[in-house]
């Protein structure tokens, strides 16, 4: 199935879509034209990343059975992206709150099979991979079989695993069409960059403009710095989830980026992109996860013809301004 099948006039939902990725999935469909969008978060209006107004918005906690039934009535497709997440310093640190997301991943396929949806996207994680397969900085590429024997990242990690595994089975025994994504970190304009939920894409952008506006010339690094990831850039994100929710792929996929930095070559871009060399304080009890991760985009090209390709220079670019956009603007209504 190709994406110009799905029928402009279909009702499309999408869950979390108060967040990051959902508010920006909410406008790229709108861009492409679908008009009976309905967007659901527990969420306030006004604190949604995004609130697009000719969109049909619902406030509701998808924790429950009877609010997934209201979310996904007429549907034809469903795109489940709530979920109780945040960076490693939040999924360290809730770890029942984050597992209690199955209850959305639960409800809603409930949901979506009860009210003859025809496809539903569910949008998972690189932490479902063991951490066995990622002690070392200098990483091998986690490919999508590495997820078995599992052993996921505690909490978060293993609600991901499990609400796939549930995916596939609802497809097996119910017939709900399921595509599965395993997002590898995702940043961009628009994500969190203060308050404990933030990655560390943001975190730093927010820190190296916080040590400019202060005058500290100083920079505070969660671990030694040493740590790899990679990162992927909000639009490519976007246009693998219509690709992967499109094709004809029912096993999980990779979607990230295969760029490989340190996080101390993170700073150096973001430093780099704003003028400024900082003095860098090092944190090494802070959350650091996993030692390295990166992706392996073997089967997605095979599978797809494609795979992230924006460098993660030109996205932090865009995102350091975004941020810095944000915070100059908060700080000149303070000093009013
Ligand atoms: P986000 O926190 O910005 O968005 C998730 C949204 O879900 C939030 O707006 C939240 O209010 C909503 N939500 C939480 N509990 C809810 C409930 N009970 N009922 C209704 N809505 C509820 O996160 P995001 O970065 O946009 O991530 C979207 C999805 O992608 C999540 O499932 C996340 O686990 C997954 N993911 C994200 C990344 C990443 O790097 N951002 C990486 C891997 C996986």
């Amino acid at each position: 199935m190709n994406s110009e099948v799905m029928s402009k006039d279909d009702v499309v939902v999408v869950t979390g879509a108060g967040g990051f990725i959902g508010g920006h999935l909410v406008a790229r469909l709108r861009e492409e034209g679908y008009r009976k969008l309905r967007a659901v978060d527990i969420k306030p209006f006004e604190d949604w990343h995004q609130f697009l107004p000719d969109v049909d918005n619902v406030r509701a906690d998808l924790t429950g059975p009877d609010a997934c039934m209201s979310a996904a009535r007429g549907a034809r497709y469903v795109l489940n992206l709530a979920a109780d997440m945040g960076g490693m310093g939040f999924i360290e640190a809730h770890k029942a709150d984050c597992m209690l997301s199955v209850l959305i991943s639960t409800n809603m396929l409930v949901a979506a099979r009860d009210q003859r949806a025809e496809r539903l996207f569910y949008s998972s994680s690189a932490c479902v991979y063991a951490a066995e397969k990622q002690t070392d900085a200098k990483v091998v590429p986690l490919k999508e079989s590495d997820s078995y024997p599992a052993m996921p990242e505690d909490g978060y990690g293993w609600e991901k695993l499990f609400s796939e595994r549930m995916c596939r089975h609802f497809r097996e025994d119910f017939g709900l069409e399921t595509r599965v994504a395993r997002y590898h970190n995702v940043y961009g304009p628009d994500g969190t960059y203060d308050g404990g939920r933030e990655k560390a894409p943001a975190a730093i952008c927010r820190k190296v403009i916080q040590a400019l506006l202060s005058g500290s010339n100083e920079i505070e690094i969660w671990g030694d710095g040493e740590q790899t990831r990679s990162f992927m850039y909000i639009e490519d994100c976007l246009t693998g989830t219509r690709r992967i929710m499109s094709s004809d792929v029912t096993e999980p996929l990779n979607l990230g980026s295969d760029e490989l930095v340190t996080i101390n070559q993170l700073v150096d871009i973001v430093e780099e992109i704003a003028g400024v060399r900082l003095r860098r304080r090092y944190r090494l009890e802070a959350p650091k996860g996993v030692r390295g991760r990166n992706s392996d985009n073997t089967l997605i090209k095979a599978k797809l013809g494609w795979a992230p390709s924006i460098s993660l220079r030109d996205g932090m670019e865009r995102t350091y301004r975004w941020i810095r956009g944000k915070m100059t603007k908060r700080q000149d209504q303070r000093g009013r």
